[in-house]
Parts: C-alpha cells; sequence; structure tokens
C-alpha cells in the first residue's frame, strides 16, 4: 500500500477513503462487498472475468475495467474475492504469458484476499507478494451473503500487526467483526478450524433429531433439553435443521440457504487438506467432508447444509 492509501483513521465503522481499490471477483459476494466500498466513498474498480457480473456490477455503481491489469494500475489495495486458491495464485502469478498481478502492481501495494482457500495456498500467495515486494492479508469471511449485503461479515484476518491496522478500516466497512488470527495464513486456518466443527455438530445435531423421531420424541421436546442443556450449539440454536423451534432457521423455507451445501463440502475438503497435511489424527473431519461432498452431489449444493437431516432421515430404516 503506498503512502497515500494509508487510512486516516481506525474508528469502528468510520473508515475514511483509502488510496484506490482494485475489486477482483464481483460475484455472489464480492459485489455486495464492493459496493459497499462504494457507499462507505472509497475509490472502487471492478473486474470479473464474467461479462454479467461485470454488469451486475456497474449497475450498482462500481466502475469496471476491462482487464484485471487495468483495474491493478495505479490501485493502492488489490481486494479479490475468488472461488479458489487456483484461481488466486493464476491471478497473482498470471497465465497464457499475461503478466500476473503481482508484477502489474505498483511497488508496496497491498493485495488483500477475502476468498476462502487452503492455508497452504494463503501462504504461498503471501509469500510470493511479499517476495514481489508488496503486502499481504487474508481475511475470509463469514456471513454470506446477507453479512455481505448488510455489511456485517465476520472478517478472520492473517497478516503482520501492521498490514492489519492498515486494512482494518476497510474491513471495518464491509463487516461487523474483524478478528486478527495472527500472521499470514492464520485467518484461513481460523475459518476452516470453525466450520469444521459447525459441519460436524449440524451432522451430529441432525442424527439425534432424525433418533428423536424414531424414539417418539417431538421435535420441539428434544430442541427444549438440548438448547438448554450440553447439546446446546449453533447448529441447533440458529440453523435449526427442522422447522418450528427454531423460525428462522433454513429448514422453515426448505432449506433455502443459508449456508449451501457445496460451500460447506468446499470449506470440510480444505479443513481435510489441512488435517492431512499437519497429520492430526481426526475421524470426524474426514468423514463429514465424505457426508457432505455425498449431499452435495445428490442434490444438496444448493440447499441449506442443515438440509443433510433429510439424507439422514431418507437413508435411515423406516
Ligand atoms: P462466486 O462464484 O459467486 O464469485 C466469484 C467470482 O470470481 C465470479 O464472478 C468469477 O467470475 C470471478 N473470477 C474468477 N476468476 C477471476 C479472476 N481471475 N479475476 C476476476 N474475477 C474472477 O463466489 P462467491 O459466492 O462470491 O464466493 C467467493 C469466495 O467467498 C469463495 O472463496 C467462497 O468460498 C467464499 N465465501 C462464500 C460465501 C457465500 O455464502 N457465497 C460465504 C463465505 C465465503
Amino acid at each position: 500500500m503506498s503512502e497515500s492509501a494509508q487510512p486516516e483513521t481506525t474508528q469502528p465503522g468510520t473508515a475514511q477513503p483509502a488510496g484506490p481499490i482494485a475489486f477482483l471477483g464481483l460475484g455472489h459476494m464480492g459485489g455486495p462487498m464492493a459496493v459497499n466500498l462504494v457507499k462507505a466513498g472509497y475509490t472502487v474498480t471492478g473486474f470479473d472475468v464474467v461479462p454479467a457480473a461485470l454488469d451486475a456490477a456497474r449497475a450498482h455503481n462500481i466502475p469496471t475495467a476491462d482487464t484485471a491489469a487495468e483495474a491493478v494500475a495505479g490501485a493502492a489495495v488489490v481486494l479479490t474475492m475468488l472461488p479458489s486458491g487456483k484461481h488466486l495464485l493464476d491471478a497473482y502469478r498470471g497465465t497464457g504469458g499475461e503478466p500476473g498481478l503481482l508484477e502489474v502492481a505498483g511497488p508496496g501495494t497491498m493485495f488483500l484476499d477475502c476468498s476462502t482457500i487452503n492455508v497452504d495456498e494463503a501462504r504461498e500467495a503471501a509469500e510470493l507478494a511479499v517476495a514481489a515486494g508488496h503486502r499481504s492479508v487474508d481475511a475470509p469471511v463469514s456471513g454470506g451473503v446477507v453479512g455481505a449485503e448488510a455489511g456485517t461479515l465476520t472478517f478472520m484476518v492473517g497478516a503482520p500487526e501492521e498490514d492489519f491496522g492498515a486494512v482494518r478500516p476497510l474491513l471495518e466497512v464491509m463487516g461487523r467483526r474483524v478478528v486478527h488470527c495472527g500472521g499470514h495464513g492464520a485467518g484461513q486456518a481460523a475459518k476452516i478450524c470453525n466450520n469444521l466443527i459447525l459441519g460436524v455438530s449440524m451432522i451430529a445435531v441432525s442424527e439425534a433429531f432424525v433418533l428423536g423421531e424414531k424414539l417418539g420424541l417431538t421435535h420441539q421436546a428434544l430442541f427444549d433439553v438440548a438448547s438448554a442443556a450440553s447439546g446446546q450449539c449453533w447448529a441447533l440454536t440458529t440453523n435449526c435443521p427442522v422447522p418450528g423451534p427454531v423460525p428462522t432457521s433454513p429448514a422453515n423455507r426448505d432449506y433455502q440457504p443459508g449456508f449451501a451445501g457445496a460451500l460447506m463440502a468446499k470449506d470440510l475438503k480444505l479443513a481435510l487438506n489441512a488435517l492431512e497435511s499437519t497429520g492430526v489424527a481426526a475421524r470426524l473431519g474426514p468423514l463429514a467432508s465424505e457426508i457432505y461432498d455425498t449431499f452435495a452431489a445428490e442434490g444438496g449444493a444448493g440447499r441449506d447444509f442443515s438440509g443433510i437431516i433429510t439424507d439422514i432421515r431418507d437413508k435411515s430404516a423406516h
């Protein structure tokens, strides 16, 4: 980030416009996040490889560039919100003879990646950025499209202290909670550890409800007990997989996401990769990854991940 890009204040929620931001990846999440930056007064130039995403961005008053290089030229911050680590590393390095973003960007540019990717890929991206004379922050999010639109995302940030301080005002425009988790890659690590808990706990809650059904318990009775006992968890009390006890949970709207099964399957694959590369003797994580892969492949990709309960019920003996 150049001198002129330093945010002038770190007051929560009152970030001053920083230097120009290149926003790459204007999809479900990136589109509304970019809108919030524009509304807050930041100078944003958006780019996406899909023309429809560029059209949608312009319709929301986000100026766009015709190429990534054009968006990045003169930017103080390069913010990416891409599908995977491969997309990110390809964009950083360049493909097909095209120069990568790290080459095109001016010296000392802040590379801020908010995509959800492998921890190892995040560390590699940071190493590449720093080796090219830039700064690097990983800041994956939770909160989904609703959080992106409302500016209420949670950011989990991996970066040296001073880089965290530099991007914090910007993140506070797009989110409500910004947590500094450690150095490069720590944001991604926190994200997949959390989602490992979430994925496994949703399966446990769902199995318990199906077992309760078999044993003649009403959903409400099990909820009333478990939500005030040691079975209490977010999967039960906020995203309850059966309709009724929590009226706002996706189960009450035929499992419309919410947090889609495809994204849970993706995040558990990232957790699985990290479990394997670190040699953790995990058993539930790999199993949960397999369970959500099957769920996603058998029609659950676009449904809320709590729809896993219908899978468990359907596959149970009748
Ligand atoms: P998406 O597919 O809607 O958007 C990604 C966008 O990146 C697409 O528009 C695609 O065309 C664009 N893109 C790909 N390569 C590009 C490149 N080289 N340059 C510019 N644009 C490029 O995905 P999304 O739902 O917005 O998710 C983005 C990231 O956020 C993912 O890593 C996802 O795991 C994570 N995430 C998503 C959610 C969610 O609820 N959707 C929640 C938390 C985290």
